[in-house]
């Protein structure tokens, strides 16, 4: 079997983190028996520079022919960068808008796990951790409060802004079937987060994913209203398996659910549409304070990588043993200076030994 896999390495520490995780993920195909075809774009600024626009329609028809595209990130100083003196439309970040509404990628899936090694980075208590939690939030990215209509008047002097908060039953069912076939993959329990005691958009969203369920009577629906999920994200993560929920909610949870994991070097992500094509990439940016330095943490790029793997190719086994390898690596004391303990002094006092961005890669491939 072979897929093609489109990569766009980006600007900053975007090149650095993505070769890793193309490491890492030649030695999961040879082991576990697939081909990748990579083909390099370019977006961003890296794009600015060559082409004068930070995404082109060739590369947008390159990754629509792609099985699923591999991103390290974009974009770059904003107070010294030149990218930033061009027109809004024509800034690094206008490429990642563009190509996320080209590729119709209505489903972000951020997961939050709490990795054993780093229990010391999670601001909740150590009672509260307990065994740690291991989650997934599935976001509607493209309808709900940020694309209705909005507009703001004055009346008799008085200012008024109004936003609307539309969904219709298909854009409900469409991410809700997503959150059910990711369930499948995982723990099967999928926790639909809406605000049904006041808007009717989400008992709207309530009523369209219980139907939704009974097409997926092996995987458990619970229904949590927004404000309590809040709550329950830092009093009992461990509940947690698939939370599925709209636009503004999901913005504002997986911020709450991802830093209650403490480091922003190890949290990947997924944007998907109807096909299984995904652009997978981590939650956090370009770095260019730490760009061409080897000193980047490349596990949000390499577990994004093993997102791909399971989401768009479905080798789901090739997927684990990444996961488990970056485990494994954590286990036996590696850290990049961004997870280590004491800020990244080589040998730290609590025995871990801290390594750079490529000898991390390294670490991760040999033990897939
Ligand atoms: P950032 O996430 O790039 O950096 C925030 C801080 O975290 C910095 O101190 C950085 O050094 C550190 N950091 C981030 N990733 C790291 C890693 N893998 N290893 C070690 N340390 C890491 O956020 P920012 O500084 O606000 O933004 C920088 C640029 O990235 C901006 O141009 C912004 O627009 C862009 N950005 C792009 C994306 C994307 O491509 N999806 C997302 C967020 C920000």
């Amino acid at each position: 079997m072979s897929y093609k896999i489109a990569v766009i390495p980006g600007d900053g520490i975007g090149p650095e983190i993505v070769r890793q995780a193309q490491r890492v993920l030649d030695v999961a195909a040879a082991k576990f028996g697939f081909e990748l075809e990579y083909t390099e774009l370019l977006m961003g600024g890296a794009s600015i520079d060559v082409n004068g626009v930070p995404l082109t329609d060739e590369t947008i028809a390159a990754a629509k022919a792609s099985d699923a595209v591999l991103m390290g990130s974009i974009g770059g100083d904003a107070k010294t960068s030149p990218w930033y003196r061009l027109e809004p439309q024509l800034r690094p970040e206008a490429g990642l808008l563009k190509i996320r509404k080209s590729l119709n990628l209505f489903a972000n899936l951020r997961p939050a796990y709490l990795y054993d090694e780093l229990r010391a980075a999670c601001p909740l208590s150590e009672e509260v951790i307990g065994e740690g939690f291991d989650m997934v939030i599935v976001r509607e990215l493209t309808g709900g409060l940020y694309f209705g209509a909005r507009k703001t008047e004055v009346t008799d002097g008085v200012r008024t802004a109004t936003d609307t908060l539309v969904y219709n039953e298909n854009e409900i069912r469409r991410i809700a079937v997503k959150a059910f076939e990711i369930a499948r993959k995982r723990r099967k329990q999928v926790c639909s987060v809406d605000k049904a005691n006041v808007l009717d958009s989400s008992r709207l969203w309530r009523s369209v994913t219980e139907e939704v369920a009974k097409d997926y009577p092996d995987v458990q629906l619970t229904h949590m209203l927004v404000d309590n999920c809040a709550m329950q994200l830092v009093k009992d993560p461990a509940q947690f398996d698939v939370i599925l929920t709209e636009n503004m909610f999901g913005d504002i949870l997986s911020d709450e659910a991802s830093m209650v994991t403490g480091s922003i070097g190890m949290l990947s992500s997924a944007s998907l549409n109807e096909t299984k094509l995904g652009l997978y990439e981590p939650s956090h940016g370009s770095a260019p304070d730490i760009a061409g330095k080897d000193i980047a943490n490349p596990i949000a790029t390499v577990l994004s990588a093993a997102m791909l793997l399971r989401y768009s190719l479905d080798e789901d086994e090739a997927a684990d043993a990444i996961e488990n390898a970056v485990k494994q690596v954590l286990k036996e004391g590696y850290r990049t200076a961004d997870i280590a303990s004491r800020g990244g002094a080589e040998q730290e006092p609590d025995g871990c030994t801290v390594v750079g961005t490529q000898k991390m890669g390294e670490l991760i491939a040999e033990r897939v």
